[in-house]
């Protein structure tokens, strides 16, 4: 495995320099085209693009996994699987006021559980989206989560081990998702926000039409990739934004802050999934 350390274009070829992660060893390696799927982060596209800046959504996920294999009778999971009935067939979203979480089951007797609370941007950040917390803030968590959500979903908050938050950012969508022999996939292309569930069908879609793209050999193979892509993740992304600060009740210029506790059937029409732009691609 290889940790890339930093690229340059020369005649026409595309040199990087990265560290073989299992000797510490430095190489060189010598390509046509860099493909940065190097995630929200991306150093490849800090290089092309120094000017660029993260936007930080207002909020942060707790998030964790509690493997329930070895207390599958345990009062805790018997509750949860009667609150939430169909655990294992769909993914939970619960809204409360200015809050929402995400709650389901993953293979191999796991359940997976998101919980996303406004705070303000944290001052350490750069270079990772998520952070270890101190056992003060995770007892604070679980006290919050009693007065929010049922009880039978505070239980299994209180229940996962090694909860962790990670601070929810996006961007604007790029003007170019391609420099020279380097191409941007994924979060690397089009940072977003986790509202939609399908950030990681962008990515795959991103590689697949890129595949295409490059199949067919021709010059302008990076242009028609980001002719296709572009203008989907693009709309994807910003309808994700306003999705995740409608369920965050935060403020939006066209709307009032939305509260599950008094919003009208028009306001929870507009929280479907299916709304997401190029939905069904
Ligand atoms: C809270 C939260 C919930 C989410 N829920 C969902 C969901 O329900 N459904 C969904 O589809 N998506 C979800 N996502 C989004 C999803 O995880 C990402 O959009 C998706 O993983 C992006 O894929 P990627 O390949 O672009 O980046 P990543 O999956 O992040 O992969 C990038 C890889 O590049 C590596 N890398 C970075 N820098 C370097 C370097 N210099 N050298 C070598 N390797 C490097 C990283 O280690 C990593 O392995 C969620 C995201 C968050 C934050």
């Amino acid at each position: 495995m290889n940790s890339l350390r930093n690229c340059c274009i020369s005649q026409g070829s595309v040199i990087i320099n990265t560290k073989v992660l299992q000797t510490g060893e430095i190489i060189e390696i010598v390509g046509d085209l860099l493909v940065a799927a190097d995630d929200c982060l991306s150093s490849i596209r800090q290089k092309y693009l120094p000017e660029f800046k993260l936007r930080y959504s207002g909020y942060c996920a707790w998030r964790g996994v509690l493997d329930f294999s070895e207390i599958e009778d345990s009062e805790t999971i018997t509750g949860i699987k009667k609150a939430y009935p169909d655990l294992g067939k769909c993914l939970y979203f619960d809204l409360a006021s200015g809050t929402h979480s995400v709650l389901y089951e993953l293979l191999n007797k796991k359940l997976n559980r998101l919980w996303y609370v406004n705070q303000p941007e944290p001052e350490a950040k750069g270079t990772s989206v998520t952070t270890k917390v101190t056992s003060d803030m995770i007892q604070k968590m679980h006290q919050a989560a009693e007065k929010v959500w049922i009880p039978e979903l505070a239980k299994v908050m209180k229940e996962t081990k090694e909860p962790f938050l990670n601070f929810i950012y996006d961007s604007d969508p790029l003007e170019k998702i391609f420099y020279d022999n380097v191409v941007f996939v994924g979060d690397a292309a089009h940072p977003t926000t986790p509202h939609c569930p399908r950030s990681t069908n962008m990515a795959i879609l991103d590689a697949s039409v890129l595949g295409k793209c490059i199949e067919k050999w021709e010059i302008s193979y990076m242009e028609e990739y980001q002719f296709i892509r572009l203008p989907v993740t693009s709309k994807q992304v910003l309808r994700v934004r306003r999705l995740g600060r409608i369920k965050q009740g935060l403020v939006l210029p066209d709307r009032d802050p939305f509260d599950p506790k008094s919003a009208r059937e028009e306001d929870c029409q507009e929280l479907l999934q299916r709304n997401t732009p190029f939905f069904n691609i």
